[in-house]
């Protein structure tokens, strides 16, 4: 027993080994991929429930590995959060997000609100709202165009910090929303002191709507809770017309998901705000 417990022991710390030096090597090629500028952003477009109307999009992060082809952000921005990166790579998202609903605006498409995501090493470090007041000023577009989606977990961190953050972006005209409502560990006494405008359903509740009565009352609550707050719920991840009408039956005001388009190149965004609506 001793024997095999020792094996066990040389195993396991073998294995460690490999993925630290795998984590390691995902690291230094992150840094060099972002010299070589090879992250882009592909946009999701956000719709009005009751018009069908695209209102907005999330931009989202891709890396291009020429080896390997495009890697999705949950296998990197973990790592750009543990090693710091997310600090330069966040700031990039931001800078470029602004510039490019710039652009649309500049091209004559109608104004649309650009939302961000905000890890939490991002929004603790303490540049952050200086970093989001020179993006808007550079690319000149203007702050109500802008929100921020942070996590649950972000603001139980350090609620005073996270309060104080929150208030100084409110007063700078972006808007805020809560990001995958109801997977993190959540105070819900302290969201009513929230300078935010809306929560995100987590597509995690999405998935088995029409099929789960669990994940419908955890939806219908979650609207219920928002709406009497005085906030706008959005659901991400809908990929059904059964998802979509429970959502809309239940007074959900917006919609997100493969439904409706899955996130595409600036340029493609560009042809279906130019198109007829949706619903
Ligand atoms: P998230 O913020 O919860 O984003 C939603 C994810 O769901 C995105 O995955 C999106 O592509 C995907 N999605 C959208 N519609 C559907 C659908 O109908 N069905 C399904 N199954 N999935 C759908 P993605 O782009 O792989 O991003 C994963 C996560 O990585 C994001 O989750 C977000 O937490 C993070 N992330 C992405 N871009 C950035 C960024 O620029 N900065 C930071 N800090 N995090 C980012
Ligand atoms: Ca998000
Ligand atoms: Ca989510
Ligand atoms: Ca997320």
């Amino acid at each position: 027993a001793k024997e095999l417990g020792k094996n066990n022991y040389q195993f396991y710390t073998r294995e460690m080994n490999v993925n630290i030096e795998e984590k390691l090597h995902l690291m230094e090629g992150l840094r060099i991929a972002f010299e070589r500028q090879q992250f882009h952003l592909v946009y999701q477009p956000k719709v009005e429930m009751r018009t069908g109307r695209i209102f907005g999009c999330e931009a989202l992060i891709r890396w291009h590995d020429p080896a390997r082809g495009v890697i999705g952000p949950d296998r990197f921005i973990p790592l750009a959060e543990e090693s710091g990166m997310i600090v330069a790579l966040g700031e990039w998202v931001l800078r470029t997000a602004c510039f490019q609903n710039r652009a649309w605006q500049d091209a004559g498409l109608a104004p649309l609100c650009i939302s961000v995501n905000v890890s939490p090493r991002q929004f603790e470090e303490q540049g952050l709202v200086d970093r989001v007041a020179r993006a808007l000023a550079d690319s000149g577009m203007d702050p109500r165009w802008l929100e921020l989606e942070v996590t649950e977990g972000l603001i139980m961190r350090d609620l005073a910090q996270a309060l104080d953050k929150m208030g100084q972006l409110r007063a700078m005209g972006v808007s805020l929303s809560i990001d995958d409502f109801g997977t993190g560990y959540s105070s819900l006494s302290a969201l009513k002191s929230f300078p935010i405008s809306t929560l995100k359903i987590d597509k995690s509740f999405v998935r088995d709507l029409g099929r789960s009565d669990g994940d419908e009352a955890i939806a219908s609550s979650i609207i219920g809770l928002a709406h009497r707050l005085k906030l706008r719920v959005i659901a991400e991840g809908v990929e059904t017309e059964q998802q979509r009408s429970f959502l809309s039956e239940n007074g959900c005001d917006e919609l997100q998901g493969y439904l409706i388009s899955r996130p595409l190149p600036p340029e493609r965004l560009a042809l279906m705000l130019s198109g007829p609506d949706l619903i």
